[in-house]
């Protein structure tokens, strides 16, 4: 019977997949009917931890599989398209390596809460194209600096990152999305991945804009302007001297 230990051996195996986007298919007949391979195929796999009794699977797009694997159920990982025998439950297949699912008599996928957020912005690495993808599904009218902090459009940036983020970006919080090109959208984006892993590192970089309203740019010498912006209220930093774009509306 797969024990507690089991199941962390099998999380560990399972990590050489986390990060790729896999393949998935159910040749089970009883898994087919899961519809669980049409909705995570393609999908990146982003976690793999065994809690519990169960085995917890994390995809992009909000999608946890969890596999119990009661009496009979086993993970298997081996080289890609490697002969089998039977029909197994579950494979995920990568570029080198799958994960096979032998009598996981539940899986089950579910669409948390967290469905709902966008992609994680210190994912490694993060999912810039799905980001993109959500920011641009929006209306276009909508200001750069408030759709950052959108959590559904992108998880994980706050007010702190969003400023710095846009400064090291030379962008302004008020243009907006239709007035930014897509490059600029993705260095932006890579400015917030880059100041926010620095600083889970533990290197505390200089605060440029951030709660630096009044005093010189640090890039130009412009006083540094605030304001609030969105439907929070939430105070945007920027410099009108050196970051691309209009000022605020009236
Ligand atoms: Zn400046």
């Amino acid at each position: 019977m797969p024990e507690g230990d089991a199941l962390h051996r099998a999380a560990r195996r399972l990590q050489a997949l986390v990060g790729e986007r896999v393949e998935v298919e159910t040749p089970h007949p009883r898994a087919a009917v899961t519809q669980i391979a049409e909705r995570l195929d393609g999908r990146r796999l982003l976690g793999v931890e065994a809690h519990g009794k169960n085995l917890l699977l994390r995809f992009d797009g909000g999608y946890t599989l969890r596999s119990h694997l009661r009496m009979s159920g086993r993970w298997s990982l081996v080289r890609r398209d490697s002969a089998r025998v039977g029909r197994p439950w579950l494979v995920l297949r990568g570029t080198e390596h799958e994960a096979v699912l032998w009598n996981g008599p539940v899986l089950e996928l579910r669409e948390a809460a967290v469905r709902r957020l966008g992609p994680d912005i210190l994912a490694r690495p993060p999912d810039y194209d799905a980001m993109l993808a959500r920011l641009r599904a929006v209306d276009q009218r909508r200001e750069l600096g408030e759709a950052l902090l959108d959590q559904r459009l992108v998880a994980g940036i706050g007010n702190l990152w969003r400023a710095e983020a846009l400064w090291a970006a030379q962008l302004s919080p008020w243009l907006s999305l239709n007035e930014v090109s897509d490059d600029e959208l993705r260095a932006v984006l890579a400015e917030s991945h880059r100041l926010m892993q620095r600083s889970l590192g533990g290197i505390r970089s200089a605060r440029h804009v951030y709660r630096r309203a009044g005093r010189p740019c640090p890039r130009c010498g412009e006083p540094i302007r605030s304001r609030g912006q969105g439907d929070d209220n939430r105070i945007a930093y920027w410099c009108p001297g050196c970051q691309r774009g209009p000022s605020p509306p009236k």
